[in-house]
């Protein structure tokens, strides 16, 4: 089942872990705070991420120091 993702802005600390882990997924802005571009979502969480790219995923999130990307089987909006 494909995945779905988001950064909570809000909280990421600009480590840059998760671009290292998936870059296909993660990029960050000009302060360096991290974003889903993947099939060009803008971070809204709402782009099917493929199955092919979820381990990758899974060891972005997991890296995450500040737990700042959400992962959920549903679209966020
Ligand atoms: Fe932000 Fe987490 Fe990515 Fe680091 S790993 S840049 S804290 S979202």
């Amino acid at each position: 089942m494909a995945k779905y993702a988001k950064v909570d802005k809000e909280t990421c600390i600009a480590c840059g872990a998760c671009g290292d882990a998936a870059p296909d997924i993660f990029e960050y802005d000009d302060d360096g705070v991290a974003m889903v571009v993947y099939g060009g979502d803008e971070n809204r969480g709402v782009t099917p991420i493929d199955a092919s790219l979820e381990a990758e995923l899974q060891d972005a999130a997991d890296s995450c120091p500040s737990g700042s990307i959400l992962v959920s089987d549903a679209p966020f909006a």
